[in-house]
């Protein structure tokens, strides 16, 4: 069962007497009703309830980290002090950790802060995961851009990065799993790592979905726009921001239907695909951000 389709209990119901919720009474308080929803008969275990996204701990993915009870919740950063998204409730807070694509296989840490200002760590592993490599040779300078072009990159990563950067409140008792924003063949090449005569690029950090341009895409969550824009090698795009600095962007736009500041619900149209920007063909790029990693998108969908 999806939260979206959970059937809202009214408050005036008696909480469900189940021995797990009482033996937790002592922690829940005056919260106990708040709590109600999701203290239904026989809790799943932390992963069944809160399954989006999928945890996937190597490079490019999401480690779940389970932060125990607290009545609020709890505030985690990374070892570079990002703050991180946390989900959950008083039961069990999950803090979500998106791992970069440059990031070493190995031990790595976050931080949990305590309401004393005190901090814990938290160690976890990063596994190692082998993307695919692309070797494609071109004309020598046809992948070099002029002084003019490079000026405008410049300046576009300057500001990607800012917009990249913003952390709003998480949507209370998050649902995180997304709706795929277009239908169509979805590519698995996130994390491709392409090497053009020789010279490493980039890896693609996104998921291309083949569209015809007009095509309509949807918020796959409930989301405000936060930058839109048409860039050099991107095109016509929108960042759309989740909260708990959790974002997505969408590029190569034939057709932009928002502006900044716009609220979405879940499953909106917003935008159409298109060939702007550096591409070959008409298609969807989708990424996801969290705490400015860009991760797998394919984490946060079903199939
Ligand atoms: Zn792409």
């Amino acid at each position: 069962m999806t939260p979206t389709s959970r059937p809202r209990l009214p408050l005036s119901l008696p909480p469900h007497p189940q021995p797990p919720l009482q033996r937790r009474n002592a922690l829940l308080g005056a919260i106990a009703l708040l709590a109600l929803p999701s203290a239904r008969a026989a809790r799943p275990a932390p992963e069944a309830s809160v399954p989006w996204p999928h945890a996937s701990s190597v490079p490019g993915g999401i480690a779940r980290l389970s932060l125990g009870p607290a009545a609020q919740r709890p505030q985690a950063r990374t070892a570079d002090d990002l703050p991180l998204l946390v989900v959950g409730d008083p039961i069990e807070w999950t803090a979500l950790v998106g791992i970069p694509l440059a990031a070493e296989p190995g031990e790595a840490r976050i931080r949990v802060l305590r309401d004393n200002g005190q901090a814990r760590e938290l160690p976890y592993a990063i596994e190692a995961k082998r993307y695919q490599e692309q070797h494609l040779k071109v004309k020598p300078g046809q992948v070099d851009l002029s002084a003019e072009d490079m000026a405008r990159y410049e300046r576009e990563r300057d500001h990607q990065k800012q917009v990249a950067a913003t952390f709003s409140e998480p949507i209370p008792r998050g649902e995180l799993r997304m709706r795929v924003p277009v239908p169509g063949r979805r590519s698995s090449s996130f994390g491709l790592r392409r090497v053009f005569n020789g010279e490493k690029r980039n890896p693609h950090s996104g998921m291309d979905i083949a569209a015809a341009t007009g095509t309509p895409v949807v918020a796959p969550l409930a989301g405000r726009v936060i930058d839109t824009g048409d860039y050099f090698f991107n095109g016509g795009t929108v960042w759309l921001d989740h909260g708990g600095g959790l974002l997505s962007m969408y590029c190569h736009l034939s057709r932009i239907d928002v502006k900044t500041g716009d609220v979405l619900k879940p499953g909106e149209r917003f935008c159409a695909v298109g060939a702007t920007g550096r591409v070959t063909g008409p298609h969807l790029h989708w990424s996801v951000m969290l705490n400015r990693a860009m991760v797998d998108p394919a984490l946060f969908i079903a199939g």
